[in-house]
């Protein structure tokens, strides 16, 4: 086995891949970028290079000063991860040359795979079964045209240099043709740089399920079963899980001999993932209706490995080490059995109610519930995080949105929804958008829940699935005021007995807050016991409550188990400044605290907006501001001393 490895990657693959080899005793080496440079990644591997500036073609993708990096290091091989160098067969054979072993397949296997038309073609020789479709290398517009007539509406014109669900375009009509086919063109030529394209038949009711194989030097190679990927995005995977429901035994043993069948076909050795595009028609016989086609071959360890590792009980990351290293595959194909049902959802920093754009920002708040990570979940801990963030890390607009893979294991495909839907309750981040409340809908949608699966499931469940605001405007409110109770509460000392003084200074007196909840203002009022009661409630409840402060309003981030909401908490000094603005006469303490000091002395002559007085509650400090030009008169308390809300704390007469 190898002693030291580099890792050319970042982020969450990078700490998986640096876990399994801690836990093998392999030594890691880390490259980084500058954006990187106190990225988690670097922290968990022994060793780190920095190779370069943060935009990936500047770094990441600099295979020399990965290769450099490598050899100065004494790492003796290197792991691609996915993304950036994990598809390329010119650095598989740039890493051979340098005297590295690449953990991956062979280059020329990664080559084969690399075009869909053209490995489309062997995998037709191979007797894989595909799509009706033209994958020839002729690319005349108008031969394209007939070949898509003759298929039949729909079609779908894929880059044949495509990737990560982008260059493709469905097309309803033969009227509609020429121009998908340009713009498929155009882009394909801006992204991959090649703009040969294929047409295929639009699968109807199209499922993505895709088998996990692996292959050794000795000729070995198996399949570790199935990932069901239907749940999609813009062509882009959501959801994962595996079994995938409803498939027979029969059809997964004939889509697991189609897949080796594929690897065999160009001597794959290493983690692959074959993927298939399942049709579902009442029309086709047997199977539950089912009949599958090959897409492509992904020629390295792919993002949902962990739900493989799930139902396996393997961990992938280790078999590419073994195989990497010449030694065969730990187990043969009837010593692989699957137990229980994973499903893993991608949580990233984006704005599902606003197409999904990608959303930056740093993690202020970065929590998840109880949980392992990178290694595989058991019953005793069903959930698994793969992050390659902590609390404080930034999200940067210069690499892929994802934050933390979500994996459950449970026993059965019911067990694991409601684990999933509990843990993503669970997962707390405050300071950039993300998709956590969406995935939340996803999972509780009718066609999620029933396992009625196909890519256009987001499609179909739209209307419950964006712009959905689970937590009411009474619930918000309600949660704020008591997290706002709590505090003060616990700023005024622990003893209960304390604390039940401390409401009933203020008597029946009734209080008013003053909120901003999707951008419109709520003034509300409660009684000093309906406050106390609402905090012993939110103290019961599963509520998590996270506050940005800042001068003029608190932002709280509120958690409850039914989703999250955000509601400012407008300060009310800066509203009683604006009102005595006006007034003119007294400042007023805006809530119950303490007088940390006075600025002014009797007779000084203030101008507006100057500050007067500092006073400290709920934990942070409010400076009071004149309200208008004047001369202070007296000074009602001391430096020290306690006020209740609404306290007059100094007097200003006009200035004449
Ligand atoms: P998988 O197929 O393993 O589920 P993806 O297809 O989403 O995952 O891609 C795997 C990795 O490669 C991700 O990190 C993704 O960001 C990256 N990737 C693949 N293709 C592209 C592309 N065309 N543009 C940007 N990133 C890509
Ligand atoms: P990529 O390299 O971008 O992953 P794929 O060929 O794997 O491209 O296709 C991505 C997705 O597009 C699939 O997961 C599936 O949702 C959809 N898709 C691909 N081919 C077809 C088809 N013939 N019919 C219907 N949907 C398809
Ligand atoms: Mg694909």
């Amino acid at each position: 086995m190898f002693k030291k490895i580099l890792i050319a990657n970042r982020g969450e693959i990078a700490c998986r891949v640096a876990a399994t080899a801690r836990r093998m005793g392999i030594k890691t080496v880390a490259v980084y970028s500058d954006a990187d440079a106190n990225a988690k990644h670097v922290a968990s591997c022994d060793d780190a290079v920095h190779i370069g500036g943060s935009a990936p073609k500047d770094s990441y993708l600099q295979w020399e000063r990965i290769l450099q990096a490598a050899k100065q290091t004494g790492a003796e091989a290197i792991h691609p991860g996915y993304g950036f160098l994990s598809e390329n067969d010119a650095f598989a054979i740039a890493c051979q040359a340098a005297g590295l072993v690449f953990i991956g397949p062979p280059a020329s296997a990664i080559l084969a795979m690399g075009l869909k038309a053209e490995s489309k073609r062997l995998m037709s020789a191979a007797g894989v079964p595909l799509v009706p479709g033209y994958h020839g290398t002729n690319q005349d517009a108008a031969l394209l045209q007939v070949e898509a007539d003759g298929i039949g509406y729909p079609v779908l014109i894929k880059a044949s240099a495509g990737g990560g669900g982008k260059g493709m375009r469905v097309v309803d009509k033969s009227a509609d043709f020429a121009s998908a086919l340009a713009s498929c063109k155009r882009e394909a030529i801006n992204s991959f740089g090649n703009d040969s394209v294929l047409i295929e038949k639009y699968v109807q009711r199209p499922r993505h399920i895709e088998i996990q194989v692996f292959g050794d030097t000795q000729g070995h190679c198996v399949y570790l079963f199935e990932r069901d990927c239907s749940v999609q995005r813009r062509h882009q995977k959501v959801l994962e899980e595996a079994p995938a429901p409803g498939l027979s035994q029969a059809m997964r043993e004939a889509m697991g001999a189609a897949a080796v069948a594929a690897a065999k076909a160009v001597n794959y050795v290493g983690a692959g993932t074959v993927e298939f595009i399942v049709e579902q028609s009442e029309e086709i016989d047997g199977n539950a209706g089912m009949k599958f086609f090959f897409m492509e071959m992904n020629t390295r360890l792919q993002v949902e490995h962990p739900v493989t590792e799930a139902i396996t009980g393997l961990d992938l990351v280790e078999w590419q080490l073994r195989v990497a290293a010449g030694e065969p595959l730990p187990l043969s194909q009837d010593q692989l059995h699957i137990k229980g049902h994973a499903i893993e959802a991608r949580i990233c920093a984006e704005s599902p109610d606003n197409h999904f754009l990608p959303a930056t920002g740093t993690l202020h708040v970065y929590r998840h519930g109880e949980h392992v990570a990178f290694e595989r979940g058991t019953a005793k801990h069903p959930v698994r995080v793969d992050s390659g963030v902590r609390e404080g890390d930034t999200i940067s607009p210069f690499y892929d949105s994802m934050i933390a893979k979500l994996i459950v294991i449970g026993d059965t495909r019911e067990h694991a929804l409601a684990l999933l839907d509990k843990a993503l309750a669970q997962t707390h981040i405050v300071g950039l958008q993300t998709n956590v409340q969406f995935l939340r809908h996803v999972v509780a949608s009718e066609s999620f829940a029933k396992a009625n699966l196909d890519t256009a499931l987001i499609e179909r469940e739209r209307a419950v699935l964006f712009d959905q605001h689970p937590v009411t405007n009474d619930e918000a409110i309600e949660a704020a005021v008591a997290h706002i109770a709590q505090a003060e509460q616990s700023l005024q000392g622990d003893d209960p007995l304390s604390k039940t003084d401390a409401w009933r200074a203020y008597g029946e007196s009734t209080r008013r807050f003053d909120f901003e909840l999707g951008g419109a203002p709520q003034v509300i009022f409660y009684k000093a016991s309906q406050i106390a009661r609402l905090a012993d409630q939110a103290q019961h409840g599963l509520q998590a409550v996270y506050v940005q402060k800042s001068e003029a309003a608190d932002e709280m981030h509120i958690f409850t188990d039914k989703g999250a909401v955000v509601i400012r908490h407008i300060h009310r000094l800066s509203l009683v400044a604006a009102q005595d603005a006006h007034a003119g006469g007294g400042l007023n303490a805006p809530m119950p605290g303490k007088v940390v000091s006075f600025a002014v002395q009797a007779g000084d002559t203030v101008t507006k907006g100057q500050v007067v007085a500092v006073m400290e509650a709920m934990k942070m400090e409010h400076a009071i501001t004149a309200p208008a030009d004047g001369v202070v008169g007296e000074l009602l308390y001391a430096a020290g001393e306690q006020v209740a809300e609404g306290a007059a704390l100094l007097t200003l007469e006009s200035k004449k």
